[in-house]
């Protein structure tokens, strides 16, 4: 909305995460128009496909105004996109005058996993979100990132959509130790995403793709053979031991580590699924 106007088009992943988990509030909050394209296995939209999208100039069409992008890619495993993809959607962008527009929701963590500091990947965008809470830890909180003129329009949106707050330093105080002292730590809970996903590896009834977990999210699936659905198992780990788990449909699991996950936690749930699958 700080973006684009009523009508504009927006260039973006099919699987993103404003396409998929945000109520279509792109729609009925923003009024623009989404030009969905297919992103390859790591959530990258065909370069040449991103130019070709773009609308010419004619009264009959919408206008295309901003290139949405992610980082790390939550459809995609939570893939962390190096930043020679910004580059060259940069140059399209620069080509056609419009605006890149980054979720970067979990930047640090795709910054982590690349060992690059997040402004290498953000360097290549006019605004990126980035979320205080998940990986980093606080209760709540968001953050909108870009230029005074952008933020200046940003607050008046938020005025508007009734997301002005009094008294927020509350939520800032937290927000400040997520970058003071959350971000540097995230690597761990990476290292803890590996230790579940060679645990799951080994684990009979289980299916992980190992090469797939570059951060702190790690997707697998049960065995066709399993007796159980995920919904059940997920049930029995908060009955037997208040461990929970995320269910992406009858098959597939979500499990994300963080700050309270450590190696005992790690071990805990290798453990309880184990003898729920023995069952
Ligand atoms: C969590 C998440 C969001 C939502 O972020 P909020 O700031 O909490 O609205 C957006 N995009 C991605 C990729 C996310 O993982």
């Amino acid at each position: 909305m700080s973006h684009a106007t009523r009508g504009d088009e927006f260039i973006v992943g099919n699987d993103s995460h404003v396409m998929l988990w945000e109520s279509g509030s792109i729609a009925s909050l923003g009024s623009v128009i989404p030009r969905t394209l297919p992103t390859d296995a790591y959530g990258r939209m065909e370069i040449g496909a991103v130019e070709e999208s773009i609308r010419s100039d004619n009264v009959h069409l919408p206008r295309s105004r901003v290139i949405h992008v992610e980082n790390s890619y939550g459809s995609k495993n939570g893939f962390p996109i190096g930043s020679k993809y910004f580059a060259e959607i940069r140059e399209v962008a620069n080509r056609h005058q419009l605006f890149v527009h980054m979720d970067g929701a979990r930047i640090f963590n795709a910054a982590a996993a690349l060992s690059l500091d997040p402004s290498e990947l953000t360097q290549y965008v006019d605004s990126v979100t980035f979320c205080l809470s998940k990986g980093l830890c606080a209760p709540v909180g968001s953050i909108l990132c870009g230029s005074t003129t952008f933020i200046e329009r940003a607050r008046r949106v938020r005025k508007s959509l009734g997301g002005g707050m009094r008294q927020a330093g509350v939520l800032a105080a937290a927000g400040l130790i997520s970058l003071g002292e959350m971000v540097d730590r995230l690597e761990e809970d990476h290292r803890h995403a590996r230790v579940l996903a060679d645990g799951l590896a080994q684990m009979p009834g289980i299916r992980v793709d190992e090469n797939k977990v570059k951060t702190n999210l790690v997707f697998f699936d049960l065995d066709d053979e399993a007796p159980f659905s995920t919904q059940e198992i997920a049930q029995r780990m908060r009955e037997r031991a208040n461990v929970w788990v995320g269910t992406m449909g009858p098959r597939n699991f979500r499990a994300v580590t963080h700050y309270w996950i450590g190696q005992a936690e790690v071990k805990l749930f290798l453990d309880l699924l184990d003898d729920i699958l023995q069952s």
